[in-house]
């Protein structure tokens, strides 16, 4: 007797599956669930119904923030699977950090120091242009058993993202100016803003690229205190799980106070943080 559903009911079942996906990564970045869990406790302890509707309404911007997200999440979730662009590392035992936009002389100096006092490997996706600002940080990068990837030489914004043929020329200009610190060719690759658009998807097929976007990013480019660091920073130690990718910035020194909270809560917990590691069970 043959169980296999029916070939829409797959599809179905695979739509659900990723817009589930899509509902977690919303969930980790807006933290909406958490906040409307609380919001619910501490109104039914104070007994008062008008006090959950005062409360669900305080809260709505998040919510619809995050609703909106778990929609756009799961419409990437879709294109990522087309074009085999991995988010997740499923089945692994540990977390992928991974930075990107440096090197920066000051910060990513510092990443490197506390990555080594935890023994954790990281990816960095460097930006071309910027490794004249720190030529001497890539060789440490190597040095000290980090993964080098191509995050673009110009970093095209949202706006001005050329045609697929100039980007990918653009991939192998970043390939070159990275080509003198590492032995082998560069084979990872992040697009700027993790954008898939046509150009980076087909620009890095063409240039034999692997493209690495992430299960988990907690926007740490826009924090502007320490207060907002530690409390993003505890977000991203609580909902992070194995086998996710982790999206943070080693141009921001906010980046300092949140590794300070994840590297030592993830290595209590035994997980690797070991991006070579995690890399040979690239699905
Ligand atoms: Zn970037």
């Amino acid at each position: 007797m043959n169980l296999r559903p029916p070939l829409c009911g797959r599809w179905l079942i695979l739509c659900f599956v990723r817009f589930l996906q899509g509902y977690r990564g919303a969930a980790i970045e807006t933290d909406a669930p958490f906040l409307l869990r609380n919001s619910i406790f501490e109104s039914v302890s104070r007994a008062s119904r008008p006090n959950i509707a005062f409360n669900i309404m305080a809260n709505w911007y998040c919510y619809h923030k995050f609703i909106i997200r778990a929609l756009k999440n799961a419409m990437r979730t879709v294109i990522c699977v087309c074009f085999s662009v991995v988010r997740r590392i499923p089945k692994s035992d540990g977390i992928l950090l991974t930075f990107d936009d440096g090197p920066d002389p000051n910060v990513t100096l510092a990443v490197l120091d506390l990555l080594r006092q935890y023994e954790a490997k990281a990816i960095f996706f460097i930006c071309g242009r910027r490794i004249e600002n720190a030529p001497e940080m890539l060789a440490r990068i190597v040095a000290e058993g980090h993964v080098l990837g191509n995050h673009s030489f110009a970093h095209w914004g949202r706006q001005d993202t050329p045609g697929w043929k100039e980007y990918a020329n653009d991939l192998k200009k970043c390939d070159e100016a990275i080509a003198e610190y590492i032995p082998e060719p560069v084979k990872l690759f992040r697009a700027p803003h993790g954008m898939l658009s046509l150009a980076p998807l087909l620009a890095s097929r063409k240039v034999g690229l692997r493209y690495i976007r992430w299960s988990i990013d907690i926007e740490d480019c826009d924090i502007r205190d320490n207060e907002e660091a530690k409390r993003r920073g505890e977000i991203l130690a609580r909902q992070a799980k194995p086998g996710d990718i982790v999206l943070l910035h080693d141009d921001h020194p906010y980046v300092l106070e949140i590794l300070k909270i994840v590297l030592p809560a993830w290595k209590e917990k035994g997980w690797a943080l070991d991006s070579w590691h995690l890399l040979t069970v690239l699905p």
